[in-house]
């Protein structure tokens, strides 16, 4: 019995994804209704944080939207700054983009150009734009289903591999609790 256990907890270590995914839908990575309800949650939270309309978004250009986001970042205080400083960072974290609350900067990756430019800019606009007591994981949830390419989105649904959105939310919030020192309550294994 005992090596049985260990054997699941191994393979449940292996797949933080599906845990993250449970622990914030509600949904199980292989439930058929998870396509749908990410799909919803996508409207809800593009709306929510008044984004671009699909048509708008994917016809202007990566500039056009910087500009618009940097406008609705200085009616919070908030300043867009290249991150020439942080590209290291950036690069070797493969992140695109960080904010920093305290002095209300966003920096941006120079590197990302097109669709990832689109992203990254909508990603940190909605982090800027929560509540600073939501936790980690609905607002990691919030800035990549709230962002991502939708028609990406919907090939993902087709195929069956939206693992890959939550492995990707699982590394950075993984990140987020290693450097408090913490581990994610849904990455606890008995
Ligand atoms: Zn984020």
């Amino acid at each position: 019995m005992r090596e049985v256990n260990k054997f699941e907890n191994k393979i449940k270590k292996m797949y933080p994804s599906n845990r993250l995914c449970e622990y914030i839908t509600g949904l199980r990575l292989d439930d058929s209704r998870l396509g749908e309800r990410i799909m919803e949650d996508r409207n809800i939270i593009r709306e929510r944080y008044g984004l671009w309309p699909e048509e708008k978004l994917k016809n202007e250009s990566p500039a056009e939207l910087e500009k618009w986001v940097e406008g609705r970042l200085k009616k919070v205080g908030y300043r867009l700054r290249p991150g020439l400083e942080r590209q290291k960072y950036f690069d070797e974290n493969d992140v695109m983009a960080v904010t920093n609350i305290e002095n209300k900067v966003v920096y941006q990756s120079l590197r990302k150009d097109g669709d990832s430019k689109k992203i990254m800019l909508e990603h940190e606009l909605i982090h800027v734009l929560q509540g600073e007591n939501t936790p980690i994981e609905g607002r990691e949830y919030e800035a990549y289903i709230g962002t991502v390419n939708k028609s990406i989105l919907e090939e993902m649904i087709r195929e069956g591999s939206l693992n890959i959105l939550f492995m990707i939310m699982a590394r950075n919030i993984r990140n987020y609790y290693k450097e408090a020192g913490e581990v994610a309550p849904w990455d606890k294994i008995e």
